[in-house]
């Protein structure tokens, strides 16, 4: 059994689909070979030797890499031909298991393409959101990350202190710092931002939002009716509303965020674009020097001014931070828990006998990952009857 971790090729991309404590690990399940293309992890942080030293064999280059593999370790999708310089998925061979972040349902031509390279793909974050997939749950451990790292560099861009700071030359008030979507990188900003010492509020649409935004000791800012009481669906995820509840929703908002230093945008709705909710006109009535952090870049922004991967000042003086792959940005970390919850996928479906992997299709958590299996598209959302 061979695996194959791969140096990602996409724009922007620091991350590592495994680590040297993850190739150990992974080496303990039986594998004989890993293979690291040589410079995979220097982005994040580790070394060809920290790889070599926990057993892997260093592959000169991605042809090298992945001759002979039968499982493959990505961040993000392979590329494809003319996509760039190399075309990594010519070199993965038939009947390869190849796992990552690889965008199977907003990508759906992908999964094509893996079924006619007989690749067996399992695209990790269509992960079902239950108990049991938590420690493999890549949504989760990154979005986490990015909530934490979006109030750092929030509070970095901020020409003033998130703490009350009361010194002999005078008091510099507490930031006030809004987080707006309060779900697992919300809490985390939500947590980050009072552990600063800012005067956190948050608002979400889901019910079940406020009692964890004021768990966390933050106030909760926000519009509720009988509509948002069904705001949420059997998965977890926040509803696609309707307009009349967004133009109440922002009535409230537009009037608090006026007074905020710090905003941190980072609500989705799942398969759409990210909604807006903090316009132009709000932006014009935030005072100079304050910031807008927006996590939702990736899917298109919260703010409406958000440029995907820049970082701008309006002309009033505010500050929007609308960087892409915000868990990139803190990469050491989001490659380590990255690398986790790939390898926990493994070993959980690992077939000790065998010293390989087995997917059973009647899986849960399977029937959600996988796109293709023996030259097929398999994913339910995929197939002909969805
Ligand atoms: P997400 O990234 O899809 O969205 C982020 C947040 O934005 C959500 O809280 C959502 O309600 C909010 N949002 C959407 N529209 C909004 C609007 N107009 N205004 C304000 N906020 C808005 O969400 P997520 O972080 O992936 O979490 C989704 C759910 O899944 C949560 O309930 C979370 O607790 C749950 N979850 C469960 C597990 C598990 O059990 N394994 C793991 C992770 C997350």
């Amino acid at each position: 059994m061979r695996l194959t971790v791969l140096k990602e090729r996409r724009a922007g991309e620091t991350r590592v689909a495994a680590t040297p404590e993850t190739v150990k690990k992974l080496i303990g399940l039986g594998i004989t070979t890993v293979a690291v293309e040589a410079g995979a992890g220097v982005a994040s942080g580790f070394t060809d030797a920290a790889y070599q030293e926990a057993g892997a064999e260093i592959a000169a280059d991605a042809g090298a890499a992945l001759a002979g593999a039968n499982i493959v370790l990505k961040v993000r999708a392979p590329l494809g031909t003319g996509e760039g310089e190399v075309d990594e998925l010519s070199f993965i061979p038939r009947g390869a298991l190849l796992i990552g972040t690889l965008e199977g349902l907003a990508e759906p031509s992908r999964a094509a393409t893996y079924a006619s390279l007989g690749i067996d793909a399992a695209s990790m974050e269509l992960l079902p959101r239950i108990t049991r997939a938590q420690s493999m749950d890549v949504l989760s451990s990154q979005a986490n990350l990015a909530g934490y790292r979006a109030v750092i560099e929030g509070a970095t861009a901020f020409d003033k202190g998130f703490p009350m700071l009361m010194t002999a030359a005078g008091t510099i008030p507490a930031a006030n710092v809004f987080v707006m979507g309060a779900g697992v990188a919300g809490l985390q900003a939500i947590a980050t931002g009072r552990r600063l010492g800012g005067r956190v509020s948050a608002t979400d649409v889901r019910p079940a939002a406020k009692e964890e935004i004021k768990s966390l000791g933050a106030s909760f800012v926000g519009y509720e009716d009988e509509e948002s009481k069904a705001a949420q669906t059997a998965g977890g995820y926040a509803k696609q509303l309707s307009a009349d509840f967004y133009a109440r929703q922002a009535e409230v908002v537009a009037a608090h965020i006026a007074k905020q230093d710090v905003v941190v945008t980072t609500a989705l709705v799942q398969g759409r674009k990210a909604p807006t909710l903090v316009t132009a006109a709000m932006v014009a009535s935030m005072k100079p020097g304050s910031v807008i952090v927006d996590i939702a870049a990736d899917a298109g922004g919260n703010c409406a001014l958000t440029q995907p991967g820049e970082s701008i000042v309006t002309e009033n003086g505010v500050k929007i931070l609308g960087y892409r792959n915000w868990p990139g940005r803190i990469c050491g970390a989001a490659s380590a828990l990255y690398a986790r919850n790939l390898l926990t996928f493994l070993t959980t479906f690992w077939d000790k006998d065998a010293k390989a992997p087995r997917l059973p299709e009647e899986d849960e958590i399977v029937h959600g990952v996988q796109l293709t299996r023996a030259g097929a598209v398999v994913h339910p959302q995929l197939t002909p009857a969805a």
